[in-house]
């Protein structure tokens, strides 16, 4: 069939929208008639060549739509059926056989190889050249997505595909870190470092997991100021004071999150820490960006620094939770949302970089 997908021909290019043809479904495949897509810095990183990912190729990887048909194998999800995708995983590796997929063995291949792991082939053709594609198991900058079922998450008829879409990778990364991995006690302080879609989502978790402050750390104060609207107990302008002696102000931090990708955040991130306190890394610089730490901050204080992916969650069961939450209420992420029509997909990526727009959202239908 013939679809329309935005294609990143080489390093820096802008997205531009082209036919191509889908191939045929696999028996784990799951074809995704796409009606919306968030766009993540991930994307833009890869678009930029900071990450690998071979050209040229379809991008995006936060999708929500409806499948319009599934391979031979697939029973969790039938035509008709509300979805969002979020990351690809190999449910065989020692991790994933530990529910631990955000962190498999061969999750660039899954996610960044940009081709079917299992062969180097891709669905998606021009001229009956190959593309590159199956980012994320999905490459949602797109009409039309082929998923995997293990990527694919049914959702609730209560929440817009619009809504949903960015769920599956910068909602959850925020949230989950928090309510997965961090889990703050009731009562306890936590700092954020980036009031972006990530950093923002998580604030929200921390106020749902009962933290009585939550820090929010940035350089604009028109970030710090809807974080505040949000729910953020605290607000810190980076660029007029000293983050890590405002949080110790407040007592330290029992567990922080860095999702700028700065290593100066990263180093605050640490410590404006208590004793145990644990700092998570989201924030992705370049390859190869180095960071520098006290020794003895860690070592005395038995404080940890960890990386977390894609929030640790299993999208198939934390998804549900967080539209649960949304439904209720709790959860206003659509605050920080705006759309866009497909064919403003540049503009939306601008949009995004310059820190205009939090989370752009766009429109295939
Ligand atoms: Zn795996
Ligand atoms: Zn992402």
């Amino acid at each position: 069939m013939r679809i329309t997908a935005a294609v990143v021909e080489s390093k820096g290019a802008p997205f531009a929208l082209q036919e191509l043809e889908l191939g045929e479904l696999r028996d784990d495949e799951v074809l995704v008639e796409v009606a919306a897509s968030g766009i993540c810095h991930t994307d833009l990183i890869c678009r930029d060549q900071w990450y690998p990912v071979p050209l040229p190729a379809v991008l995006g990887h936060e999708g929500a739509g409806v499948v319009r048909a599934v391979g031979a194998a697939v029973a969790a999800v039938a035509p008709g059926d509300r979805v969002a995708m979020s990351y690809d995983s190999c449910g065989a590796c020692p991790t994933c056989a530990r529910g631990l997929g955000a962190y498999c063995h061969s999750f660039f291949e899954h996610n960044f190889g940009a081709s079917r792991p299992a062969d180097g082939s891709s669905a998606y053709s021009r001229d009956g050249d190959p593309v590159h594609a199956h980012f994320f198991g999905q490459s949602s900058f797109a009409t039309h997505s082929v998923a995997r079922e293990r990527n694919v998450v049914k959702l609730d008829d209560a929440i817009p595909l619009e809504v949903a879409a960015p769920f599956g990778c910068g909602i959850q990364t925020g949230a989950g870190s928090i309510l997965n991995v961090l889990r703050p006690e009731p009562g306890a302080t936590v700092a954020v470092f980036g009031a972006g879609a990530v950093g923002l989502a998580a604030m929200l978790a921390a106020r749902i997991a009962g933290c009585a402050r939550v820090v929010a750390v940035d350089v604009r104060p028109s970030r710090l100021e809807l974080a505040r609207e949000l729910g953020a107990t605290h607000a810190v302008d980076a660029s007029r004071e000293d983050p890590v002696e405002a949080i110790r102000t407040l007592g330290g931090a029992d567990a922080s999150l860095e999702a700028t990708g700065s290593p100066a955040a990263l180093r605050a991130a640490v410590d404006c820490l208590v004793p145990t306190g644990v700092c998570g890394v989201v924030g992705a610089p370049a390859f190869g960006v180095e960071v520098s730490l006290d020794v003895n901050t860690i070592l005395t204080g038995g404080r940890v620094v960890r990386g977390i992916v894609e929030g640790e969650s299993v999208p198939q069961e934390f998804l549900p939770r967080l539209v649960e939450l949304w439904r209720r209420g709790e959860f206003p992420v659509e605050r920080f949302m705006a759309s866009y029509d497909f064919d403003e997909i540049d503009r939306a990526a601008h949009d995004a970089e310059s820190g205009a727009v939090v989370k752009p959202v766009l429109r295939m239908v």
